[in-house]
């Protein structure tokens, strides 16, 4: 399980506590969409179903299921974030990851994020 003290899963090179936590323990602490997707990735690496699922766009929400991130969550072993580019509202970035059958896959997307009274939410990611 992952401490406070360490490295944050994000790459971010501050600790988990002083990182992705803290936008775990409050979605306003997330001032960039990058610090969203950031902390996104982080939430699979602790298994936070609850902010994955709240930190969906209004507009995409509906389509999510707990049970599913859950699963996505859980069966693959997060290894990597890369971010690749980003912009106020996109972030392109390799997530990299273990499968349930041990193969490493590289999860690549671009994805899309919208402001809405001043929180930022994922939109969803091609
Ligand atoms: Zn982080």
């Amino acid at each position: 399980m992952l401490e406070i003290d360490d490295l944050c899963p994000c790459g971010s090179g501050s600790s988990y506590g002083d990182c992705c936590r803290q936008v775990h323990l409050s979605h306003a602490k997330a001032n960039t969409a990058e610090k969203l997707m950031r902390a996104r990735y982080s939430a699979f690496v602790v298994h936070d179903v609850d902010f994955l699922y709240d930190t969906f766009h209004p507009s995409t929400r509906r389509f999510q299921n707990k049970n599913a991130i859950r699963r996505w969550a859980v069966e693959n072993k997060w290894i990597q974030l890369s971010i690749l580019r980003s912009t106020p509202q996109t972030v392109e970035f390799e997530a990299h990851y273990l499968d349930s059958t041990m193969e490493i896959q590289v999860h690549h997307e671009k994805s899309i994020f919208k402001q809405q009274s001043n929180l930022w939410y994922y939109v969803d990611g091609q």
